[in-house]
């Protein structure tokens, strides 16, 4: 690219949570090593609707769960050509620090500095040098743009079932049966968790859930939710917990029904001042563990695209609005109010029409 470069291009520049505007922009301007993105579809994850989070951020550019083509490349770029369809990361660690050595890369310092360029809510995106040597995937044919945009999703999702470490046969209790909720029934299946209980208070998600494969699905609200779950469980409490929603009270609930050993998986932060209380005597007692899973890295990434390229994991039914740059605010909406469908996505150049799937 010239270094003189004028070309403009369209983004959707979130200055709150509730005011996102379609903007010009400069086309980002590429340094060595870096290659330029035409965005095809970026997926619409929840915790870009995280009040706490957006709020410290604004204004940007927001949009995490990019695929495009490539469209330009620089000097220094291997393996990666013009017209290449690609899944890009987000973030990168460093890969040679201490933590990024023990496997800890998303506590790597790297890996929060590494951005994209502006983000996903654009038609074009910098990919940096740093991203571009550790963490971009050439998608195969078989696999489509949108099945391609739930590559950062997932590696999200394996990372924590890393994690959890199941065994087959360990009873598994989803607590939410958002999209994230879903493909983690799909995936406890596929790592052989059995009985699957998901718990959701919003009864659209039940259904899905009870169509994601979930053996026992229960409203957290319910009287006698604790006796079904221990009823689902045998007795004893549910061996892996995945928590999905960054709630308290989502927490609090997967602790007080923790069967002995068992782990509890805190999948998405809470804001920053939040606190938990627990009896660390019964935890104690029980051998209760609970850990936490922050994002994905390059690991996981190229595990997920492997499931979802051979059709081992299913995600299409797991779109249900497609925007354009100006959708973005009403798809954040839809992420943030969780009564209404399941994933957005956004396609950056347009769709012509604003579709609903369901
Ligand atoms: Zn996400
Ligand atoms: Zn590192």
């Amino acid at each position: 690219m010239s270094k003189k470069d004028t070309r403009t291009m369209r983004v959707a520049r979130a200055y709150a949570l509730d005011d996102v505007r379609v903007e010009e922009a400069p086309l980002p301007t590429l340094q060595p090593g870096d290659i330029l993105v035409r965005v095809t579809v970026c997926g619409v994850c929840s915790s870009d609707a995280m009040d706490w989070y957006v709020g410290r951020k604004v204004p940007v550019v927001l949009g995490h769960e990019p695929i495009g083509e490539v469209r330009e490349v620089t000097a220094g770029v291997e393996g990666l050509a013009v017209g290449d369809r690609v899944f890009f990361h987000h973030h990168v660690p460093c890969m040679e620090c201490r933590l990024c050595q023990r496997g800890q890369y998303t506590s790597c310092r790297r890996f929060r500095e590494s951005s994209l360029d502006p983000g996903g809510f654009a038609e074009f995106v910098r990919v940096p040098a740093e991203i571009v040597r550790l963490d971009v995937l050439r998608l195969p044919a078989e696999l489509s743009d949108e099945a391609a945009a739930f590559i950062e999703p997932v590696a999200c999702s394996l990372r924590a079932f890393r994690k959890l470490d199941i065994e087959p046969g360990n009873s598994m209790w989803v607590i939410g049966a958002g999209p994230m909720g879903l493909i983690n029934i799909r995936l406890a299946r596929h790592f052989g968790a059995d009985p699957i209980v998901v718990s959701d208070p919003v009864e659209v998600r039940r259904d899905y859930a009870r169509g994601a494969g979930a053996d026992v699905v229960l409203d957290p609200a319910a009287a006698d939710f604790a006796e079904r779950l221990l009823e689902a469980t045998g007795g004893w409490g549910a061996e892996k917990i995945m928590v999905g929603p960054g709630s308290v009270a989502a927490i609090e609930h997967g602790l007080s029904l923790a069967a002995p050993g068992a782990n509890v998986l805190v999948f998405t932060p809470t804001p920053p001042e939040a606190t938990v209380a627990y009896r660390p005597h019964d935890l104690y007692f029980k051998e209760v563990t609970i850990s936490h899973s922050y994002s994905s890295g390059p690991v996981e990434t190229r595990e997920a695209l492997s499931l979802l390229a051979s059709g081992e994991l299913q995600v299409d039914d797991l779109i249900t609005h497609r925007f354009g740059l100006e959708g973005v605010g009403e798809a954040l909406r839809l992420a943030k109010t969780h009564d209404e469908g399941l994933r957005a996505v956004v396609y950056p150049h347009g769709l012509g029409v604003e579709v609903k799937t369901i």
